[in-house]
């Protein structure tokens, strides 16, 4: 049950944040289906790969599991200059339609709160997948620059679909999960508002949380 005053921030979060025209299904299509078809496209582009090239399967999982911690550690929890879209839509807005009292979506547009908007995910997968990789392809070899990209694409769908899973009605089969659970847990102490600033940064696997000592 959501509290009062989450209650009555959902109505207003619906009526000024959610465009009539706003549709759960499609931005689910558009994360998962065009996210998942560039995930296959990427995988698909790589070529006997040595040894040392699968490397950058596990170098890309440290490497996005640290951007997620300092994403949301820095911008998403303290407002920087460029960036205030990222806090408007994180502090402002997902922490105050749910907190740890109120974890749970009321329904398919709810997932306007809780996934990336589409302009967002383009943004961050030209301004930080793209370069790297087109780096990497230069310094290292094409094989290495498309895991990354395949890397990280499946990184973020995978925090996109833990996140929701998160904030799915308990009774929800995703939700009973075990995984799921125990993951949710750690998020759900994130959103209690005495500790969402502090600790539990790690939206997905608590790797960057138990290293930099903010593990709830
Ligand atoms: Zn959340
Ligand atoms: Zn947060």
């Amino acid at each position: 049950m959501a509290t009062e005053a989450v209650a009555t921030y959902r109505e207003q979060y619906r009526r000024e944040h959610v465009p009539p025209h706003y549709r759960g299904w499609l931005h689910l299509i558009f994360t998962f289906g065009i996210g998942g078809t560039a995930l296959v496209w990427s995988a698909l582009q790589v070529e006997q790969v040595r040894p040392l090239e699968w490397l950058t399967i596990p170098l890309t999982f440290l490497y996005t599991n640290f951007a997620e911690y300092w994403g949301h550690r820095g911008p998403m929890h303290h407002l920087k200059r460029g960036l205030r879209l990222v806090y408007e839509r994180h502090t402002k807005q997902h922490h105050r339609f749910f907190t740890d009292q109120a974890m749970e979506l009321d329904g398919l547009r709810d997932l306007r709160a809780v996934l990336f908007p589409p302009i967002l995910m383009t943004f961050f997968i030209t301004a930080f997948a793209l370069p790297v990789g087109l780096l990497l392809a230069w310094v290292a070899s094409p094989n290495v620059a498309w895991l990354f990209i395949a890397t990280s694409l499946g990184y973020f769908l995978n925090y996109e679909f833990l996140h929701m899973a998160y904030h799915l009605p308990a009774a929800h089969p995703i939700a009973r999960w075990p995984l799921i659970g125990r993951l949710k847990r750690l998020h759900q102490a994130h959103h209690d508002p005495r500790l969402m600033a502090s600790y539990n940064f790690n939206i997905s696997y608590p790797v960057c949380d138990a290293l930099f000592g903010t593990l709830r």
